[in-house]
């Protein structure tokens, strides 16, 4: 596995957390505000906040910035590389490192 420790407070995450193409950081938004829309939580707020986070990185070049609060989703795909070693959820995981 691909592991990587470039953001700011140096945690290790997988392959899926590398600057994203603006493209792909847009799909990953636009699928994020979906499921908001389908069923709004402050799970699925954070989860777009993050999603925005990453879109403004692909612009900078950066895997990651802090502009909304995504504390949540942080805390969530933390545990998801203690759980497994991969930020996203097992069914995109699946897709993602299996490609
Ligand atoms: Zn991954």
């Amino acid at each position: 596995m691909m592991v990587t420790a470039h953001n700011k407070e140096d945690r290790m995450y997988c392959a899926c957390h590398s600057v994203l193409s603006t493209r792909s950081a847009a799909r990953h938004l636009s699928d994020e505000v979906v499921e908001w829309v389908c069923a709004p939580s402050r799970d699925e707020a954070s989860d777009v906040a993050y999603a925005v986070n990453r879109l403004l990185g692909s612009l900078l070049k950066r895997d990651y910035v802090s502009a909304l609060p995504a504390t949540r989703h942080v805390a969530k795909i933390n545990n998801r590389m203690a759980d497994y070693g991969c930020i996203r959820s097992r069914r995109h995981r699946k897709v993602h490192h299996e490609r």
